[in-house]
């Protein structure tokens, strides 16, 4: 018997469905991952996360090489090149089964079937990104949950009900091999900030959990004191499980928080929120087509003026939080959750900018760009998506700043041009500006947010008078 292992967003060695199912009969293994950059080129991810991929791929590759199982880099350009390509290499090496944890995004999917088809031998999937597996949550009618908290509510009774599965990495097959060296083609940008692999993503929740855990409920909305775990990348690549992380929140606090109050929840529902896009993505695969979750909100009609995406690209909006978030995100590929809830309300109840243009922005700059995520998390803030934030319900951009980073650390650690304005005045510091630095060179406010908040009711209020 010989089985492939597909890797694909499920870089790791520990807690892989796929590689322990394969491995667990006693056949032999091989491994391959296929890199496809036209591809990579379309979804518009970042050339940081890229880096990310190939330095965690090399990761993955040095792990196999140690438990001699051998592993190949294939490349071709586009998913619809893959089913050949693995036909091709399946049979030269007397390949009998496939074996691959599921992806979720509509091309990736589509991908996946025609490889079943292309393949004369079986094809196995897992779920190895999910506690809870797509699908297998459902409301009494059958339905997809469109809103969070019965979702929630169903997924801890699940956890509650039937607990998580958590696998080890799987034995040696053989003697150590030479692990190869991992390339990867296109544009890439260092991401040596973020050590790369199972062990590092290992030490960091650990770390976290130690450190920030319990503390996590009061304090992950300030940017400036990094409470968060920042362990997204991983997630994102499936460098780490979220299995992994119920295991360490359960080894630091001695029993997983099941219920709204614990210590610890507010971490835990933030990995429930992950599931819950990702359950939504699997279910409306509109999602995945640059589709609005709410239909009628396609009519909206918005700005879209160049010259104000770019400003705020390059966070030159005036406004300091948003400024220093966006250029937080230029230097390092990441950002907080609260600034991208900020930023994202900005661009486009402010600035009346389509929230595609901030997904595409977004997943050209992040090393944790993850389409689930990135697409949940900018319909949430455009008012477009599922169980999203109320239309009328516009972030003021400057008493968030005054809640949020109220002595303006975080802004002044990003926005030079304030370093020296007081904490009194940094979140509307026109004014002190003109008097103690004339020629500061900070960008006056782009809109007036009183101004821009009623047209942006307006917008919607005018689907309403459609319907
Ligand atoms: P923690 O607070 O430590 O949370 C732990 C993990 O839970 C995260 O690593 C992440 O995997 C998950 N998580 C946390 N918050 C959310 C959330 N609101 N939605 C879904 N999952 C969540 N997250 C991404 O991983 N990739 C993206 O491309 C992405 N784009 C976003 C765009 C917008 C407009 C918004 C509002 C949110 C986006 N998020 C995205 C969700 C969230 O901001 C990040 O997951 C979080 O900031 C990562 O930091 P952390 O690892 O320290 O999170």
């Amino acid at each position: 018997m010989r089985h492939l292992v597909w890797f694909r967003t499920d870089l790791r060695l520990a807690d892989n469905p796929a590689l322990y199912e394969a491995t667990a009969g006693g056949a032999r293994v091989e491994a391959v991952y296929v890199d496809c950059p036209e591809q990579w080129r379309r979804h518009g991810n970042a050339p940081i996360q890229r880096d990310f991929l190939r330095r965690n791929l090399q990761q993955l590759a040095e792990g196999l090489a140690v438990l001699g199982i051998p592993f190949t880099l294939l490349r071709t350009d586009r998913f619809d090149q893959v089913p050949a390509l693995l036909a091709e290499w399946s049979a030269a090496r007397g390949i009998d089964a496939l074996y691959a944890n599921r992806d979720i995004g509509i091309n990736e999917r589509r991908r996946d079937q025609a490889v079943q088809q292309a393949l004369g031998f079986p094809c196995r999937v897992f779920n190895g990104d999910c506690v809870v597996s797509h699908g297998s949550l459902t409301t009494r009618g059958g339905d997809m949950y469109r809103v969070f908290t019965p979702f929630a509510k169903a997924w801890l009774g699940r956890l509650r009900g039937s607990g998580y599965r958590l696998l080890p990495a799987p034995p040696r097959q053989g003697e150590a091999l030479p692990p190869a060296p991992i390339q990867l083609e296109g544009e890439l940008v260092a991401s040596e900030a973020w050590p790369a692999g199972e062990a590092a993503a290992s030490r960091r929740l650990t770390a976290f959990c130690r450190e920030q855990l319990r503390h996590y409920g009061e304090r992950r909305d300030y940017p400036a004191l990094a409470a968060t775990s920042s362990l997204s990348p991983y997630l994102a690549l499936g460098v780490l499980s979220p299995n992994q992380c119920l295991a360490a929140i359960e080894a630091e606090l001695g029993s997983l928080p099941l219920s709204r109050g614990e210590r610890g929840f507010s971490w835990l529902n933030e990995l429930i929120w992950r599931e819950f896009y990702r359950h939504l993505l699997v279910v409306f695969p509109a999602l995945s087509m640059h589709r609005a979750f709410k239909p009628e909100t396609e009519a909206l009609r918005w700005d879209n003026d160049e010259q104000r995406f770019g400003l705020w690209c390059r966070g030159q909006t005036g406004y300091p939080i948003v400024d220093a978030a966006m250029r937080c995100l230029h230097d390092t590929g990441w950002m907080h959750n609260r600034l991208r809830m900020i930023v994202a309300s900005f661009l486009t109840k402010d600035l009346h900018i389509d929230w595609r243009w901030g997904e595409a922005w977004f997943m050209s700059r992040l090393i944790d760009g993850e389409l689930a995520a990135n697409n949940g998390g900018w319909q949430w803030a455009a008012g477009t998506g599922a169980d999203a934030a109320p239309y009328f319900r516009v972030f003021n951009p400057t008493t968030q700043g005054e809640r949020f980073d109220p002595d303006g650390d975080f802004i002044r650690r990003w926005v030079p041009e304030l370093a020296e304005v007081p904490a009194g005045a940094i979140h509307a510091p026109h004014d002190w500006l003109a008097r103690h630095h004339p020629g500061h060179g900070y960008p006056p406010p782009v809109v007036d947010h009183g101004r821009a908040r009623l047209r942006a009711i307006a917008m919607f209020d005018a689907l309403k008078e459609r319907e």
